[in-house]
């Protein structure tokens, strides 16, 4: 029996490399099913998960109020066409503007695409009210998606090169330099986007008075603040949006990972005064279906019966403590930044990717954001339990590296 699924999941990977197209280096593992903060492969191998589908499963894997929603609106309406209302897409975007401070929500699939919908916002208000400035101010190191214009506004050196020519008008600043930021502000500026807490550049919070700085040169240049906030909400750092403990509110937001609980969907949201979109300026065929929408509510309301963002500050408050406490025993951690249940731990030296290596072999995901960082974006829902076996785990691999170093 094992031998068989052995065979199955070889013959799964050698088919793979036929036929999957090559985009990056994957593990050669075939995941089959998960449940929880646990994932099982094909040979039945069970591995414990602090990635959590990049941080987008955040009631678990395979939660049943995610199933259910799916089974129920999938028999009623799946899509009757981008065109129309359907009282799902008009529920959701209710609850949403009635959770945050923005006023009204449109619904698209990625991060991206909704990062692109806040630059088509700005630009279009830049077009109307600010004569033609067009230009984004984003944050060297921050990530914003992988389309081509998001691939510009991301502030990843390694973007630079690619795919040129790429979409213009977008300027980075170094991150959480209030100075660097006034000196781009310019006539030409009609928006700055942020996110709150760096996610894929390695958990680097922007600090409280950084954020209140930038609210203010916004507000004085009459053009909006866009906060990504497709890692940082819905619950992540332990409040339904992370801009709510920073006091300083965004003009717009964009949701996703979380919002859909692994299921694709993300959510455009702005303040009046800023949704300025006309006919035809914004849409797509997946943008708002019913499906997507009753997977948002039902992820919305889990989130609230289930107490989850209680269990974010409870669970993340300990997780924090017990990092600290790897950090007093192992002098290569170098830093633990983050805050609920989004923790980076920052590395004296560039071993992060050894490290994720050596704990998937002991069947623990973890993700290496950059070489001197591991980044820790488990389930919302994961107990002292599933902390307790991630650090156990990580203990190991840091004393055998320390050993190693020592010896060598
Ligand atoms: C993941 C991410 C994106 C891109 O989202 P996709 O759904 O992958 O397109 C954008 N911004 C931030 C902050 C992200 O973490």
């Amino acid at each position: 029996m094992k031998h068989l699924r052995d065979e199955r999941q070889t013959s799964l990977l050698r088919q793979a490399r036929e036929s999957v197209m090559f985009t990056t280096n994957r593990p050669p593992i075939v995941f089959a099913k998960g449940k929880g903060a646990y994932l099982w492969d094909e040979t039945g191998k069970k591995y414990l998960d602090f990635i959590a589908g990049w941080a987008v499963c955040a009631l678990g894997h395979s939660h049943p109020a995610i199933s259910s929603a799916l089974k129920i609106q999938s028999r009623r309406l799946i899509n009757p066409s981008p065109l129309f209302y359907t009282e799902p897409m008009i529920e959701f975007a209710r609850q949403l503007t009635t959770a945050s401070c923005l006023d009204k929500a449109f619904f698209l699939s990625t991060g991206a695409e909704a990062n692109e919908g806040a630059v088509k916002l700005a630009r279009k208000y830049g077009a109307k009210q600010l004569n033609g400035a067009h230009e984004i101010i984003t944050v060297w190191n921050s990530f914003h998606g992988r389309t081509l214009a998001m691939m510009a506004a991301s502030g990843k050196a390694n973007f630079e090169p690619l795919f040129l020519p790429k979409p213009e008008g977008f300027a980075r600043v170094p991150f959480n330099d209030i100075e660097a930021l006034k000196a781009q502000v310019s006539s030409k500026t009609c928006a700055i986007m942020l996110e709150p807490i760096l996610g894929e550049g390695g958990v680097y919070p922007q600090s409280p008075e950084y954020l209140r700085e930038v609210r203010e040169i916004c507000s004085a240049g009459n053009f909006p603040l866009i906060f990504d906030e497709v890692q940082t909400g819905f619950g992540r750092t332990g409040t339904l949006f992370a801009y709510e403990s920073s006091g300083v509110e965004p003009d717009i937001m964009t949701l996703a990972k979380g919002i859909g609980g692994g299921f694709p969907l993300s959510a455009l949201l702005a303040k009046d005064k800023f949704a300025v979109f006309e006919a035809g300026d914004q849409g797509g065929t997946y943008c708002g279906t019913p499906l997507a929408a009753a997977v948002g509510l039902a992820v919305l309301t889990t989130i609230r019966k289930e107490r989850v963002l209680d269990n974010v500050v409870a669970v993340g408050a300990y997780l924090e403590q017990q990092l600290l406490r790897l950090q007093e025993q192992f002098p290569v951690i170098s830093e633990v930044r983050g805050k609920g249940l989004f923790y980076g731990i920052g590395l004296e030296r560039e071993i992060a990717n050894d490290i994720a290596a050596r704990c998937l072999e002991r069947r623990l995901i973890l993700n290496a954001a950059n070489p001197h960082t591991i980044r820790l974006m488990p389930a919302l829902t994961i107990g002292h339990k599933e902390v307790d076996a991630m650090l156990t785990i990580l203990e190991k691999v840091l004393k055998t590296l320390t050993e190693e170093q020592r010896e060598s």
